[in-house]
């Protein structure tokens, strides 16, 4: 089910990027919590299709950024755009936005009381009005698509962690998003489930998603982002290709140079 990234689809779909409007579209976005200035100038283009991978020291403001592009948090200066839609106090928008990203969180959070098709069958069928049979069906193609379709009738609690978290992604992928955003998805997975999980995320990359992902895993980083972001104090420090971060002649920001030599 999990297919390999191809020189060739990778070619094909960096060709794709360099004509597309953005998708996402971030510029000079501040933030504070309280008296904590948490954004700082934030800017970010992001074309239709690109992965980008974020990373950054923990409290450098990676899960704020994202949450504001749902509308999980709020901004308080700047302009952010989705798909065309500003992000403004309007609760239309705020609605439209949200059916057009899906989220997926550190901690799963699947609904335990609810059978894993009914977590991915809700929403289609609350939000978008489906029809349960047809609701269903969507579902367990979801579900065979993250390579789970036999854990359908199982509670959260029966699955394991990387399981779990690949009904999490089957559930934001029923509501038909454009863009995914992904919070560090792997990190509270035992070792040997982050793969599973990755490669999921590779599949969906690959299929053309336009994605944002925060993460530790370097290794996805390299294979699959388009492009890699680091923060640092609530500003986007320094970003490039994979081959930027990874190239060891290349003088990174200080900051940068720090974080790459913890984790790397
Ligand atoms: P990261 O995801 O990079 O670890 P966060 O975006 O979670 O960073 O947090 C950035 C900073 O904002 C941290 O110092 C954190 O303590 C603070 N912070 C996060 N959420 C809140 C909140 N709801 N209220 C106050 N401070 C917060
Ligand atoms: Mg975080």
């Amino acid at each position: 089910m999990v297919a390999e990234v191809t020189e060739t689809q990778t070619e094909e779909k960096k060709k794709a990027d360099q004509y597309d409007e953005p998708i996402i579209l971030v510029e000079n976005v501040n933030k504070w919590y309280g008296d904590f200035h948490v954004l700082r100038d934030v800017s970010l283009s992001v074309a239709p299709r690109e992965v980008v991978v974020i990373i950054g020291p923990s409290g450098s403001g990676k899960s704020t950024f994202i949450r504001c592009i749902n509308r999980l948090e709020e901004h308080q200066e700047g302009l952010i755009m989705v798909d065309g839609i500003e992000l403004s106090h309007d609760v239309r928008n705020v609605a439209e936005i949200r059916r057009e990203t899906g989220m997926v969180f550190q901690q799963f959070n699947l609904f335990p009381h609810m059978t894993v098709a009914d977590n991915v069958t809700l929403a289609p069928m609350k939000v978008r009005h489906w029809p349960k049979d047809r609701a269903e069906r969507r579902a367990m193609e979801l579900l065979t698509r993250v390579g789970i379709p036999e854990q359908a009738n199982k509670y959260p609690g029966q699955l394991s962690g990387g399981q779990q978290q690949r009904v999490a992604i089957a559930r934001a992928l029923a509501m038909e998003p454009k863009i995914m955003l992904f919070d560090e998805p792997t990190s509270a997975l035992d070792p040997e489930m982050i793969k599973e999980v990755l490669d999921v995320m590779k599949e969906l990359a690959i299929s053309g998603m336009t994605m944002i992902v925060v993460t530790h895993e370097m290794g996805f980083a390299r294979e699959v982002a388009d492009r890699i972001i680091f923060m640092d104090h609530g500003r986007i420090v320094e970003q490039g290709p994979p081959e930027h971060f990874f190239d060891p002649a290349i003088e990174h920001h200080p900051r940068t140079q720090e974080f790459l030599d913890q984790i790397l």
